[in-house]
């Protein structure tokens, strides 16, 4: 049994035929946990789709409206990379109650997981690389709207920078000085990573991903690490460390949504980073760590994961919630 709450549906699933992105990953994480006895079946929980009000604290009426008459312009599914149909909004719906519920469950138990959900992409009037609609952003409206949280940070550790994220959670920013740069001795100095970093509004954002990658223009967020091709395990640690506390310096979050792509891993087809799948959960470990040492309640999204063999890809994110129960679990 776990100490927390797996928020999953069968309706996860993504009808977008053959694609790079695995639409089978989610169920195959959930038979993945039950069948290693890392949870079992009373630990997971079904989600009730969004609303359309719900999708609205973050979407513009005139994009959601086109998403639920089915039309959009053959530039807007394109740039979507994913094919239109009305079942893939009651997927991406589904996606985004997944979430909000799982922010629910982590605000009472310390840390939750949607086995779904993480698409950072969606911007509030169209969607881009694979994401329709922002599941994370609404789930931290409606929190929001309910009362039960002021603010929140976003740690977004998926190989891609989270544009959708940025670009949702902007208000207004105060460019500031850069900051320090991670321990140096750890990190390769002939390929230094950037740090960027802007004052936040009530959501304050940080991602780390690779440079060199989708998107190509990326709106700041409240922090940017943006590294070079194929870092290691080592450095990109110090640079998430760095991260954190430069952030959690600067803002105290009522809930921490963790994005946890698979996809800086060094086997991954869309990404350029070299992390090994124990790296990955060190990566895992570390964020649970700094926020359970802070009391900040953690809510987790999978995101993006495209290795070479599926079965990776299953065993980083399955990695995830086995990290979680080992931090937040009976010592
Ligand atoms: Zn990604």
């Amino acid at each position: 049994m776990l100490p927390f709450k797996l928020v999953y549906s069968d309706d996860y699933y993504l009808p977008i035929g053959s694609h790079v992105f695995p639409a089978e990953k989610y169920r195959r994480v959930r038979d993945r946990l039950l069948e290693n006895g890392v949870c079992r079946p009373e630990d997971i929980v079904a989600p009730r789709a969004a609303t359309d009000q719900d999708v609205l604290l973050v979407h513009t009426p005139q994009y959601v409206e086109k998403l639920k008459t089915g039309t959009l312009s053959a530039r807007e599914e394109l740039e979507m990379e994913v094919p239109y149909s009305p079942e893939l909004v009651r997927a991406f719906w589904m996606a985004a109650g997944g979430s909000m519920l799982a922010a629910d469950h982590a605000l009472n138990d310390g840390v939750a997981f949607s086995i779904g959900g993480g698409f950072h992409h969606a911007f509030p009037d169209h969607g881009e690389g694979f994401c329709m609609i922002h599941d994370v952003a609404i789930a931290i409206r409606r929190m929001q709207r309910d009362d039960k949280i002021r603010n929140a940070m976003t740690v977004d550790c998926d190989v891609h920078q989270g544009n959708g994220t940025a670009a949702i959670f902007a208000g207004t920013r105060i460019p500031s000085d850069p900051l320090p740069s991670a321990s140096a001795s750890t990190l390769n100095p002939t390929r230094p990573a950037k740090m960027r970093n802007a004052h936040a509004g009530d959501v304050f954002t940080i991602s780390l991903h690779q440079d060199n990658n989708y998107p190509a223009f990326k709106p700041p967020s409240s922090i940017d690490v943006d590294l070079p091709d194929e870092i290691g395990d080592d450095d990109y640690l110090a640079w998430l460390d760095n991260a954190l506390s430069s952030g959690l310096r600067q803002f105290e979050p009522e809930l921490l949504c963790y994005i946890a792509g698979a996809d800086p891993y060094r086997e991954d087809q869309l990404g350029g980073l070299s992390l090994t799948i124990e790296g990955l959960k060190k990566r895992d470990d570390l964020v649970f760590r700094v926020a359970k040492a802070r009391g900040i309640p953690v809510m987790v999204t999978l995101a993006g994961g495209y290795a070479r063999k599926i079965d990776d890809t299953v065993t980083i994110h399955c990695n995830t919630v086995i990290a979680a129960k080992e931090v937040f679990g009976p010592s």
